[in-house]
């Protein structure tokens, strides 16, 4: 089966003014559908090309002769799962599930924002901070480059894409600016209650 771009799951401009149309045309309509593109073309003719996007994934971690094909197919999988974590309107303290396992873990939501801001300002160069549950503790860990939780027993809840590409248009520099405003009017906690009964 061939790995195709998802449709987003909002309009081009949606999530303005926190990330604008033109970031989105190209994170969105360069950026994911260039990974898109080169893990169609890496894994064509090879023993991968009739599995599914997750078992290309798992398969490839770890292997540094297949890291082109783990590289692309896990950014494929990532960037879906960003744009599912985001929503207009979305952000503030979660309800239901996860807001209540967010209690019980950091005391209160402040500590989350706090700890989920800082994984993703402190992580060196490209990667991905993420909300993931380790069996049954919720936890946040950060990701370089393309590396991503599934590959490593973990099940992602949320993340936020800290690649200059995901910001740079519309906070330059400004990493940490990004992040809160994501966090603050974005993050799509639906998904992640969603995620836990998954
Ligand atoms: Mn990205």
């Amino acid at each position: 089966m061939a790995i195709t771009l998802p449709e987003l799951p909002f309009g081009r401009d949606d999530l303005a003014p926190v990330i604008s149309g033109n970031t989105i045309d190209f994170h969105y309509g360069k950026h994911h559908r260039a990974y898109v593109d080169n893990a169609n073309k890496l894994i064509a003719g090879t023993e991968l090309e009739h599995l599914s996007l997750e078992d290309i994934i798992k398969k490839t971690a770890g292997d540094a002769a297949k890291a082109g094909i783990f590289n692309n197919a896990a950014q494929v999988w990532n960037h879906t799962f960003y744009w599912h974590s985001l929503k207009p309107g979305g952000g503030g303290e979660p309800k239901g599930t996860i807001g209540e396992k967010i209690k019980a873990t950091w005391g209160d939501y402040g500590k989350f924002v706090e700890e989920f801001r800082t994984a993703g300002v402190t992580q060196f160069g490209s990667g991905w901070a993420w909300l993931v549950l380790d069996g049954d503790s919720l936890k946040i860990v950060k990701t370089a480059n393309a590396d991503t939780p599934i590959a490593h027993g973990l099940k992602p809840l949320l993340t936020i894409d800290v690649w200059e590409h995901a910001y740079y248009l519309d906070y330059q520099n400004r990493r940490p600016d990004y992040l809160t405003a994501v966090i603050e009017k974005l993050l799509n906690w639906d998904f992640a209650n969603e995620n836990l009964q998954r």
